[in-house]
């Protein structure tokens, strides 16, 4: 068969390309792409999500002509590659051989369930409009491959999330009111981030929960974790949201500053959002902001439901580090305070521990409240000014003044010299930096 529908060598934008996914012990899918040339590494990446929903991939690998592996995790390697992958092309055509797609392996890939890929095509164009959203063949089973958003948003907002069409997989991790999993949700073909809390409540308290959270179908921010549904069984509550495969902040080690600005770009700009809709977030902090291997950055766990967070409240006795000294005095709470949290939380991002040594977070962020009289009584911790550019230093400061009032309202943050600076929708800085954290992770434990 010939793969490659060849014009005059100049014209290598005209031609197509087709690149065969390998899977372990699975065969492979090939996927057809026109301007091959112009490819972002993304574009391939977001291609393999869509082969491989279960894993996270942040890297894939090619073979030379010795056939050595060699890894691509960026733009230029892309190019690299694709010229290597052209010259050997002209030589198969000199040759009169069999044209040859373009072999890549998906790297730390976990296996995906048992779904039959083998021959699977996805048809897609890579011109700068269709990067994101790559056309699917009608070829495919219609569950097969990743749903649009808005399509998928569509289908679980009539009602049709429920128990018997997730399968959970992996534990993403436990927090002081429940436990969250990663789960595939069979109709859609998609992966979800579902929390599952027990809560002891009446069926009356389970209705207000529900109508209060009808609000966040409503929350429509790229800066917003996606919402897809909730349910009860027994006396737990199951919340279905976006998975986000570089989880959260919290267990990144110390982020520099380039990146830590686009972050904060991001948070600012959903706290904003959320404020806009007269929501206070409640709980500001590194575990409720998740980030992907796209780049993006999205607030999650946020107060929508005044009766879920009294209800998880009295099960789960503490109070958090990251509340501010109003809060923990047990004054009123306003936007300044999630502005605190705000502050505090890209504190200990960029040192890489929490701003006060005298409090130590062991597990979780929950602490007994005298423990935290020091954020109340104490000066704020202060960035150190060598170590970071003066704009951070000033933002950070003016987030954690003291007094509420003091504190930068909305519109001063988004227009704060810090904020300003990083605000350049440069998604590629933080994909990066993710991708690289996973991979190293991932090296640390062995394959997976
Ligand atoms: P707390 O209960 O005090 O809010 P927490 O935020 O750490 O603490 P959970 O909200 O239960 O606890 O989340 C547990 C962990 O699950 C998080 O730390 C995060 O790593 C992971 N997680 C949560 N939501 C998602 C998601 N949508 N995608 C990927 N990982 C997630
Ligand atoms: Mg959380």
């Amino acid at each position: 068969m010939l793969w490659l529908a060849f014009g005059p060598f100049h014209a290598m934008e005209s031609q197509v390309l087709v690149i065969r996914i390998r899977i372990p012990n699975r065969g492979a899918v090939d996927w057809t792409v026109s301007s091959g040339p112009q490819l972002l590494f993304r574009d391939v990446l977001d291609v393999i999500g869509q082969v491989l929903p279960e894993a996270t991939t942040t890297a894939f690998e090619y073979e030379d002509e010795d056939g050595d592996r060699i890894t691509v995790r960026s733009d230029e390697e892309m190019k690299a590659m694709l010229s290597y992958y052209y010259s050997t092309v002209m030589e198969q055509q000199v040759n009169g051989q069999l044209i040859e797609p373009l072999q890549i392996f998906p790297r730390a890939c976990k296996p995906p369930g048992e779904r039959n890929i083998h021959g699977l095509k996805v048809n897609t164009r890579a011109g700068p409009s269709q990067h994101s959203s790559p056309a699917v063949s009608d070829a495919l089973p219609s569950n097969s491959l990743k749903k649009s958003s808005a399509e998928l948003k569509k289908i679980l907002a009539n009602g049709q999330m429920n128990e018997q069409d997730i399968r959970y997989r992996d534990t993403l991790g436990h927090g002081n009111g429940g436990t969250v999993y990663k789960a595939y949700h069979v109709p859609s073909g998609k992966i979800l981030a579902v929390k599952v809390i027990l809560l002891d409540i009446t069926l009356e308290l389970q209705k207000q929960i529900m109508s209060e959270l009808e609000i966040l179908y409503k929350c429509d921010s790229s800066y917003i974790i996606g919402f897809y549904g909730a349910f009860f069984v027994e006396n737990r509550i199951s919340i279905c949201t976006e998975f986000m495969d570089g989880g959260s902040l919290d267990v990144y080690r110390k982020i520099p500053e380039h990146v830590l600005g686009r972050i904060a770009v991001a948070v600012v700009k959903g706290l904003t959002y959320l404020w806009s809709l007269k929501i206070l977030h409640r709980d500001v902090k590194p575990s409720n902001m998740l980030v992907n291997t796209r780049g993006q950055v999205k607030l999650c766990d946020f107060g929508v439901s005044t009766q879920l967070v009294n209800s998880i409240a009295k099960t789960y006795v503490g109070t958090n580090a990251y509340m501010a000294p109003e809060r923990i005095s047990g004054e009123q709470y306003g936007i300044h305070s999630d502005v605190w949290s705000l502050g505090i939380s890209f504190m200990e991002l960029a040192l890489g521990r929490f701003p006060y040594p005298q409090i130590q977070k062991n597990q979780g962020s929950l602490m007994p409240l005298q423990l935290l009289q020091c954020i109340v009584d104490e000066d704020s911790p202060v960035l150190p000014v060598g170590e970071f550019s003066e704009p951070f230093v000033h933002f950070i400061t003016q987030c954690m003044r003291k007094q509420p009032k003091e504190r930068p309202a909305p519109e001063e943050l988004m227009g704060h010299p810090f904020i300003v600076q990083f605000n350049d929708g440069n998604a590629a800085v933080v994909s990066m930096w993710v991708c690289r954290a996973l991979e190293e992770r991932r090296s640390q434990q062995g394959p997976p």
